[in-house]
């Protein structure tokens, strides 16, 4: 049976609905024996990320998921242009929500809806929020979103539509948060927390598993935004599964992508540091990874570490620049998702490297 487990002091917690950080006042990670990956059990399951189903910590008859879904997962990996072969997006935006973030948040709440969970509490820079209110709405879970007043008015418009409480705080990110875990800890509910809760990383981990499928095996490289870092920690965690199980021989390399405004975790990088001291937000048109403080910093650090990965920061300018080359091949992402790809435009590639570069909000979410 799988349990938490403290990040920094290693203590074992039971799994219920309204535990999300230690005594010590750590976050948890996810105590669970590394999964047997069975293939040929993949074709049981619906052409979504649930072909997965039996990699997650979920019982084996356990059917919650499919009252939930809603087909997400399973996006299209393309190659961008012709003269680049080895360069492909992934079309994160494909999902019920318009982002990636559905990997997680319906994995997330299929677990609050089996604990018994009635209501959840999130705290998002717009995304997170959707797509937890939006799978909270499909399983009658109450949902209160604490947003930023500066987020994106479709955003805030998408959160409300499901039927979610919109909680506008005045602040920074990390004064949304505070309010948030107040709120949480007076109403004693679920925390339903891209950034703490560990099983948004059993649905973000998926990106690897489809890639892996897709390719036949690895790529050498992942280029991935870093805000939170819930996509860049999954993606490593689903290879290093796959890795585990033998499938695949090496760990893709993991760049990851911070606007140079907001970029905590770059200065660390390059000093050796374990952890990343917050910064302050100088204000990037990147709000989805505008993030000064990320909790999980030392994971993040850990996981480009050791697949001998790099930090690029890109620049306002460059972002717009990426988004309209983006839009000249026929792909409109949101601001934020322009980040990734002009991180790409400035990584050092050999022609020969396979890279995959996410496309992980819909343009269509900002202006
Ligand atoms: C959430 C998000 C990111 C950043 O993800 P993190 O988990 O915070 O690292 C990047 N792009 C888009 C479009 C997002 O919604
Ligand atoms: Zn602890």
């Amino acid at each position: 049976m799988e349990q938490y487990i403290c990040n920094d002091c290693g203590k074992k917690h039971a799994i219920t609905p309204v535990i999300w950080k230690c005594t010590c006042g750590s976050l948890l990670n996810l105590e669970k024996d590394t999964p047997t990956i069975n293939v040929e059990s993949w074709n049981r399951y619906p052409n979504s990320l649930w072909r997965y189903l039996e990699t997650m910590p979920f019982q084996k008859e356990s059917n919650t998921w499919k009252s939930i879904t809603m087909g997400e997962g399973q996006t299209p990996l393309i190659v961008l242009d012709s003269l680049e072969p080895n360069t492909y997006v992934k079309v994160d935006y494909m999902m019920p929500t318009l982002s990636f973030k559905d990997r997680g948040a319906v994995v997330l709440i299929t677990k609050a809806k089996e604990l018994g969970s009635l209501k959840v509490i999130a705290d998002s820079s717009g995304n997170a929020g959707t797509a937890i209110a939006a799978y909270a709405a499909r399983c009658n879970i109450a949902c209160d979103i604490y947003l930023s007043d500066e987020t994106s008015p479709k955003k805030i418009v998408q959160v409300k539509s499901h039927g979610a409480t919109i909680k506008q705080i005045q602040g920074t990110r990390e004064d949304v948060a505070a309010a948030a875990q107040q709120a949480v800890k007076e109403e004693k509910v679920f925390y339903a927390s891209h950034v703490y809760n560990p099983f948004f990383y059993e649905g973000t981990k998926t990106y690897a598993y489809e890639i892996y499928e897709e390719l036949n095996g690895a790529p050498d490289t992942l280029i991935i935004p870093v805000g939170n870092g819930t996509l860049l920690l999954g993606a490593y965690y689903g290879f290093k599964e796959l890795f585990s199980n033998g499938l695949i021989s090496r760990i893709p390399k993991i760049i990851a992508i911070q606007a140079a405004n907001c970029s905590p975790l770059i200065e660390a990088f390059n000093n050796g540091d374990l952890k990343a001291p917050p910064v302050t937000n100088k204000g990037t048109m990147a709000e989805g990874i505008a993030i000064a403080a990320p909790a999980r910093s030392s994971q993040i650090l850990e996981a480009v570490r050791k697949t001998d990965g790099d930090f690029i920061t890109v620049e306002e300018d460059e972002i717009l620049s990426a988004r309209e080359k983006l839009s000249d091949k026929g792909f409109y992402v949101e601001v934020t998702s322009a980040v990734n790809y002009a991180g790409y435009l400035k990584y050092k590639k050999d022609p020969k490297e396979k890279i995959i570069v996410p496309l992980c909000g819909a343009g269509i979410k900002s202006g």
